[in-house]
């Protein structure tokens, strides 16, 4: 039995936000989750609480529902991959035909720490912003994936721990359309001010889209759906 309560993988980016306003919407417990991996554009773990602090602040009907918030420690996943997010080096595509920003099996290690908090704290799914519309090539954002991960963690946990990524089959145009479906205007400029996408961790440009250094492929993204559904309201 699937439980009205769900674990979000909250990075302090705009998809983690829209995919927790998403749960906060439909499930009555709501919690979040983070990692600490090293990651280049640290900077998004500054934006978490911020983030958290606002959606309260702005929505209490959804404040009343988000309970704890933490971040683990996954410094270990730097040391088994040399990637563009962990390390100083290029953002570019390997010879695998994968961006140097893949971060091997990233998605599933978190997932499975998040599955087992999940079942720790009692919370019935795992809800994630994986995205295989204009995802960057990443296997493991794939649903297929995602749903190998689920019936893994509903296995090895002996209870349903469904993986739940509402972002899957939307573009970012379509990403900025949910979260004003979701939560209006509020929703919308809370993510523009307080959520980080950038890879490089660049906060000293501001667009109307946002923070970030407008040429990194998370920029890009970023801005060309802002600019689609700015282009279609
Ligand atoms: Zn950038």
């Amino acid at each position: 039995m699937t439980e009205p309560s769900a674990l979000v993988l909250f990075s302090g980016g705009q998809d983690s936000t829209v995919c927790l306003a998403w749960a906060l919407a439909r499930h009555e417990r709501v919690e979040t989750i983070g990692f600490d991996y090293r990651q280049r554009h640290s900077v998004e773990l500054w934006c978490r609480p911020k983030v958290l602090a606002e959606i309260k602040a702005r929505f209490p009907e959804w404040g009343r529902k988000l309970g704890e918030d933490r971040v683990l420690d996954l410094g270990v996943l730097g040391e088994v991959s040399d990637t563009a997010l962990t390390r100083e080096r290029a953002i570019d595509f390997e010879a695998s035909g994968l961006p140097s920003t893949f971060v091997p099996g990233r998605n599933l290690v978190f997932l499975a720490f998040a599955g087992a908090m999940a079942y720790r704290r009692g919370l019935g799914s795992v809800v994630g912003g994986m995205c295989e519309t204009d995802y960057s090539g990443y296997p493991d954002c794939r649903r297929a994936t995602m749903d190998a991960m689920g019936q893994a963690l509903t296995l090895g946990l002996d209870r349903d721990m469904p993986v739940e990524t509402p972002l899957m089959y939307l573009d970012k145009a379509q990403t900025w359309a949910l979260a004003h479906e979701l939560g209006g205007d509020r929703l919308v400029d809370l993510i523009v001010e307080e959520t980080h996408t950038c890879y490089l961790g660049d906060r000293s440009h501001r667009h109307d889209w946002g923070y970030g250094c407008g040429t990194c492929p998370a920029c890009d993204l970023r801005a060309k759906g802002w600019a689609k559904w700015r282009a279609g309201r």
